[in-house]
């Protein structure tokens, strides 16, 4: 069952059962508009949202974007130094030390090993903050989904509301157990006017930072002109109503850990089709909770499922 059907059909059934039932070559073609432009990001016009365009052929797997990542937000020293590569042994998963990790995979048939970077999204209209009660994510105008512990009661509904297996729980503190996720740097760098840490700090220009849409035109423009080296489809300009991070790769996709059933429509969507048509008070608690149940089972089978790709890749 794909996380569509689920949500169409799992969700409901709980609820029912309860009632009873980068930078371009402009070649021939048109040149891009200019992208990262911070001068609009000072002035605070940002109307449409910045983004992250993240472009796994370019990426070398340096780990310098989760040193600078670390760095910047005060996390705490990795048991293992960011230039040891062992830890591409395993397909990563950010959590409570890190809001960003690197991954590697061996693709059959290819000499030369692919590796992707992961953090949150950033969506459109994120499903960490539908299902969060306290009103703990806000979605900024700038495109940053940011997280307030202060009022975050650490029920982590949004770990299994999130598409994307992005927010981490923090165990080691019994006191003060909050949430970790990527925040875009929002605090520390987008309300200053500067680009998030780890899109600043790549050697290898992987990441582009900008207006969302220009963004989007910089991706298709650069699998128009290099033909056959991209797979021609941009990862998160669609996918769940649209992320503020998206991709380009050389590979399928689910091949590099994506998933690629997700759809387009916002996960919350299917909540909200289904509240509509039930009387709210009676079936929100019972339908949210049986459906994130049935969310987390599919995500421990797909985790699994990842990490089994992360094993293939050592062979
Ligand atoms: S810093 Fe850039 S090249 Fe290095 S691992 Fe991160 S994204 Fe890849
Ligand atoms: S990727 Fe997950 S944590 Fe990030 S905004 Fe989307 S739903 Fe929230
Ligand atoms: S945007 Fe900032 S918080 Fe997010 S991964 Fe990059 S450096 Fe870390």
């Amino acid at each position: 069952m794909n996380r569509r059907n689920f949500l169409k059909g799992g969700l409901a059934g709980g609820a029912l059962t309860f009632l009873g039932k980068g930078k371009e070559a402009a070649a021939s073609v048109a040149p891009p508009p200019p992208v990262s432009d911070i001068t609009m990001l000072k002035e605070g016009k940002y109307p449409r949202g910045m983004g992250v365009l993240y472009d796994l052929s370019r990426c070398i797997g340096c780990r310098t974007c989760e040193a600078i990542c670390n760095k910047e937000h005060h996390l705490p020293e990795p048991d293992l130094p960011f230039d040891d590569t062992s830890v591409f042994e395993r397909v990563r998963r950010t959590h409570e030390g890190a809001r960003t990790v690197v991954n590697r995979y061996k693709i059959k048939g290819q000499e030369n090993p692919v590796f992707r970077k992961v953090q949150c999204n950033h969506c459109a209209e994120p499903g960490c903050l539908s299902s969060c009660f306290v009103n703990a994510y806000t979605k900024t105008a700038i495109g940053a989904v940011t997280y307030n512990e202060k009022v975050c009661v650490g029920c982590r509904t949004c770990m299994i509301a999130c598409p994307f297996y992005v927010p981490a729980y923090r165990y080691s503190s019994a006191f003060n157990p909050i949430i970790i996720k990527c925040t875009m740097c929002y605090n520390t760098r987008l309300v200053k006017g500067e680009p998030p840490a780890c899109v600043a700090a790549c050697p290898r220009d992987a990441m582009n930072f900008g207006k969302r849409e220009d963004l989007i035109y910089m991706a298709h423009q650069r699998i128009r002109i290099n033909p056959g080296k991209y797979v021609e489809h941009v990862y998160g300009e669609k996918e769940v109503g649209g992320t503020a991070w998206m991709y380009l790769s050389p590979v399928p996709f689910e091949q590099v850990g994506f998933d690629t059933t997700l759809g387009e429509k916002p996960i919350f969507s299917y909540v909200k089709e289904f509240l509509s048509i039930v009387p709210m008070v009676l079936t929100i608690w019972p339908a949210l909770f049986s459906g994130f149940y049935l969310l987390a089972t599919r995500k421990e089978s797909q985790k699994i499922k990842q990490q089994d790709i992360g094993e293939e890749g050592k062979k």
